[in-house]
């Protein structure tokens, strides 16, 4: 049997070119060297719990065709990413919102916030390198 296409990886990038080559009429052949399709996102459900076995994996996208498209294939779970960072015993949200102003400065208002900042560019001299030079400043 010959193809129109060998898709060498069963990963979301193989399986995607893989759906929409067939949509079209054509044949593809997709192989993989694992055991499983899904490539790095693939779970595996152990006491009715998903394990990331390459590792966890969070869809993110803020385009609404993107996520309309992949929720064609799948249901997905409901997760929300908050990360917090403990620094010296303090827990801080990251990336940096008005929460970890307030918590750092006491402040209240995104105003105050802008306040502080302002008044830190002044005295940052060149390029900082990383966020560890920055506390300098705090
Ligand atoms: C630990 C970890 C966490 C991650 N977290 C996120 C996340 O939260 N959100 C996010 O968007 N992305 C995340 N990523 C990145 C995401 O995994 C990749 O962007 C995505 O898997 C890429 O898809 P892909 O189809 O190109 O490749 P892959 O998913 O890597 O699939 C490639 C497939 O090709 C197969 N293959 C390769 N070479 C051959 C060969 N010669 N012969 C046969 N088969 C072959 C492999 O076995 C594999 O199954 C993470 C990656 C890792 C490692």
């Amino acid at each position: 049997m010959t193809y129109d296409y060998l898709v060498v990886g069963a990963g979301p990038f193989g399986a995607v070119f893989a759906h929409e080559a067939h949509k079209r009429g054509k044949s593809v052949l997709v192989i993989d060297r694992r055991h499983h399709v899904a490539g790095n996102l693939y779970c595996e459900s152990k006491d009715d719990i998903n394990i990331h076995v390459y590792g966890a994996h969070i869809f993110h996208t803020s385009m609404k065709h993107v996520w309309e498209y992949v929720n064609q294939f799948a249901e997905f779970n409901h997760y929300v990413n908050s990360p917090v960072a403990n620094y010296k015993g303090e827990m801080y949200n990251l990336p940096f919102n008005m929460n970890t102003f307030s918590k750092m400065w006491n402040i209240r208002t995104p105003k105050e916030a802008e306040a502080i900042i302002t008044e830190q560019r002044q005295v940052i001299t060149g390029e900082p390198k990383n966020l560890e030079g920055w506390y300098g400043y705090l």
